[in-house]
């Protein structure tokens, strides 16, 4: 069997992970949701031909960059008063409540109210507010998964749902589980529902293929606008 060598590179703000393998041209991909760059090349072309053809393509790469990150909204750094966090979609004012009782978030017509103790820190706040986005989350992609699972005839075991900067999801067809990017949350619930009966076409289907596409078409004939969607 012929190895594949691996290798990372650095031109200018852009890094790259580099697989030296058989094939006949340098290929470049970008990733969703964190716009890694993936490069892939014949085996003899050397770091000096990878670099330059990655120079040559910066301001694509960096463009579609913008582009992938750009389908995750922005999130400020900490809750506090005013500030603007998006739910399945749209936007939501938080409102900071301080008062001597657990932790609490709820979401309102207008706004998302964050109820924490008097004193709770910057951390503590983010905290308890990340944990609810990865209850709403899990809620809803126990839902989804239910009604999916059923319409598809497959079985899933358990559901993951955790901070990922190179995948939207993931599917191990060997223990059924479904792993979730939590940021899912903060996009219109469809794209979750795409993901969700993407991770579980994995059950029937393992690769991409034709017949994978078929499958997506047969169950979720939009699959291609949450995708792209997804992917920039
Ligand atoms: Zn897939």
């Amino acid at each position: 069997m012929q190895s594949v060598t691996k290798a990372s590179i650095q031109v200018e703000d852009i890094s790259a992970q580099v697989v030296f393998k058989p094939v006949k041209n340098i290929n470049l991909r970008i990733k969703a949701p964190g716009g890694d760059v993936h490069i892939s090349a014949p085996r003899g072309a050397g770091m000096r031909r990878v670099r330059d053809f990655l120079f040559s393509r910066l301001e694509w790469v960096r463009r579609h960059q913008r582009k992938i990150r750009a389908a995750v909204p922005q999130k400020p750094s900490f809750p506090q008063d005013g500030e603007v966090y998006t739910v399945w979609g749209r936007q939501y004012t938080l409102l900071l409540v301080q008062r001597d009782k657990p932790a609490s978030v709820k979401l309102r017509e207008k706004g998302i109210v964050l109820s924490v103790r008097p004193g709770t820190g910057p951390e503590k706040r983010q905290a308890v507010l990340e944990k609810w986005f990865r209850e709403q989350l899990k809620g809803a992609a126990r839902d989804l998964t239910d009604k999916w699972s059923r319409v598809m005839q497959v079985q899933v075991n358990k559901i993951f749902v955790q901070s990922m900067k190179t995948k939207w999801g993931s599917c191990n067809m060997a223990d059924g589980n479904i792993r979730l990017n939590t940021d899912l949350v903060h996009l219109r619930p469809e794209c979750l529902e795409y993901l969700v009966v993407h991770e579980l076409a994995h059950l029937l289907e393992p690769s991409h293929n034709e017949r994978f596409q078929s499958i997506m078409d047969e169950f979720y004939p939009l699959w291609r606008k949450y995708r792209r969607m997804l992917n920039g």
